[in-house]
């Protein structure tokens, strides 16, 4: 018995640690990411960045796929971003990720689910909640600003929202039934929602 639960205990230390970022298109996922990174150490892996480098990336079969979904505010399907997600967590080297914008849908779930949920451990979903309004004014600025993405427009950003709500809201869902979702009101400035994120993450 013992030994079991020492084989336990280490198999569990051995994992990666994961915490899933979620929120609405311009919650602060990425901005409050790059804050937890500076603060805690975690490795910061935006999958909607991963799929736009995979994009960029010469001779990549999967570049216009990837560029279709983005537009069209839609989910790329998991084999690709679950794959890009792996890789970018080996590479890295360390054991503490920030998984940012991702898992969007069910079919990311379940790919999620079938792949790597036993190879880590998922310590919580920090949710990013933020009012439709918000997130489509900071958006749209950023777009206006020259953030260069092709869907800070209007109509991918609809696009998005729709994606959003009728598709991620019922994972976030899912994960609350698990009590594993920490929610944090993201309609606030920078520094007031980072505040409420260090004592989430303080002893993580
Ligand atoms: N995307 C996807 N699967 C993912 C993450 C992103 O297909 O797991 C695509 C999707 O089309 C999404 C776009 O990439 O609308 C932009 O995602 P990103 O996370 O960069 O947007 P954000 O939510 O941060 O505004
Ligand atoms: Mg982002």
């Amino acid at each position: 018995m013992v030994v079991q639960s020492l084989v336990k205990a280490l198999s569990r230390m051995a994992k990666p640690k994961v915490v899933f970022v979620l929120g609405g298109p311009g919650a602060g996922k990425g901005t409050q990411c790059a804050n937890i990174v500076k603060e805690f150490g975690f490795v910061h892996l935006s999958a909607g960045d991963l799929l736009r480098e995979e994009r960029n990336k010469q001779g990549t079969e999967y570049g216009e796929l990837i560029e279709t979904h983005i537009r069209n505010g839609t989910i790329v399907p998991v084999e690709i971003t679950c794959a890009l997600i792996e890789r970018a967590m080996s590479q890295s080297g360390k054991e503490k990720f920030l998984i940012d914008g991702f898992p969007r849908n069910k079919n990311n779930l379940e790919g999620w689910q079938k792949n790597m949920e036993s190879k880590v451990e998922l310590l919580f979903v920090l949710f990013l909640s933020c009012s439709e309004d918000v997130c489509v004014q900071r958006c749209l600025k950023r777009g206006a600003e020259g953030s260069g993405r092709s869907d800070d427009n209007l109509e991918s950003l609809q696009k998005r929202i729709q994606t959003y709500t009728n598709d991620t809201m019922p994972i976030i869902e899912c994960y609350k039934e698990q009590n594993l979702v920490k929610t944090l009101d993201a309609g606030r400035s920078i520094d007031e929602v980072f505040s409420d994120i260090k004592d989430l993450f303080k002893g993580v």
